[in-house]
């Protein structure tokens, strides 16, 4: 059962803020309320006396609003650019809103290829230890402004796994526009059900996020599924809940049920 012993010995916290979550839906530019709900609940998780990390996207949002371009562009080296320009900006407002609170933040930009590499690997978890032996918080995204097909993750779901797993994370939050998993796509499907908890992430439940067949997709649910078979691998518990539910990272260590909770096996 998940309750709030679940959540009292979850001190190392990694929370993946999808771009829905910190843009307006009507003009896909950033949200400064929803940026700064978010901030403010992250601050008091920190004040609770846990370690938090915060992976989010967005960088492009805010270089097309710093830009006053009316959309993102197409073309990569575009988007690169945009990316470049919103991930200062991006950085800048997330620095000026914790500063507010007293807390610290870091910025860590990542590429695929990290996975790979062992020394930068090894180098990578240092300077995560680092960074939160002095306190910070991490601010993780992709180093969208290098990044190509062959070195990126593509999704934030993805890359805050591996930061979970990089970390030994105790518990992976991937806060979306939606409250969990679903039986079925429920913007499809108004009767789908909110299923609470899951042990085993097997093909039945990669069939509710509307994939049969292959596990690859760009976002969606089945992005989350693959970082929650990550995370649990490496005995991580994750959750997927709703970033427009107030105090939503409150109510979820106050044992509240919402969102659906994916439980890892213990490591043998
Ligand atoms: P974010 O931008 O927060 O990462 P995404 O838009 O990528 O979120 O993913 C969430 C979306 O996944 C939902 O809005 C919904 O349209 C879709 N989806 C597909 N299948 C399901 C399901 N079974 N349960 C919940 N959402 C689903």
């Amino acid at each position: 059962m998940i309750d709030k012993a679940t959540f009292d010995n979850k001190k190392r916290i990694i929370i993946k803020v999808g771009s829905s979550s910190l843009t307006h839906t009507t003009t896909g530019h950033i949200s400064l309320s929803k940026l700064e709900q978010f901030v403010r609940q992250v601050a008091d998780l920190k004040n609770s006396g846990r370690e938090v990390i915060v992976v989010t996207s967005g960088a492009i949002a805010v270089g097309v609003s710093a830009l006053h371009l009316d959309k993102r562009p197409i073309k990569l080296d575009d988007t690169q650019a945009v990316a470049a320009v919103g991930q200062a900006s991006l950085m800048m407002l997330y620095q000026k809103l914790f500063r507010e609170y007293n807390h610290v933040v870091g910025q860590v930009l990542i590429t695929k290829d990290l996975i790979d590499h062992e020394e930068r690997k090894q180098n990578a978890i240092r300077t995560f230890a680092s960074l939160l032996n002095y306190n910070v918080i991490p601010i993780v995204n992709e180093n969208d402004t290098v990044a190509t097909e062959e070195i990126e993750f593509g999704d934030n779901d993805s890359l805050s796994a591996i930061v979970a797993e990089l970390v030994r994370g105790d518990l992976l939050i991937l806060l979306s526009d939606i409250d969990g998993l679903y039986d079925k796509n429920p913007k499809l499907h108004p009767d789908a059900v909110l299923i609470h908890e899951i042990t085993t992430i097997d093909d039945s439940v990669f069939a509710m996020a509307g994939d049969t067949h292959s596990k690859i997709g760009t976002g969606g649910m089945v992005t989350k599924l693959l970082a929650g078979e990550v995370a649990n691998k490496a005995g991580i518990d994750m959750i997927i809940a709703n970033s427009v539910m107030p105090q939503v990272i409150n109510r979820i260590f106050s044992g509240e049920q919402i969102g659906t909770y994916f439980k890892a096996k213990p490591l043998v």
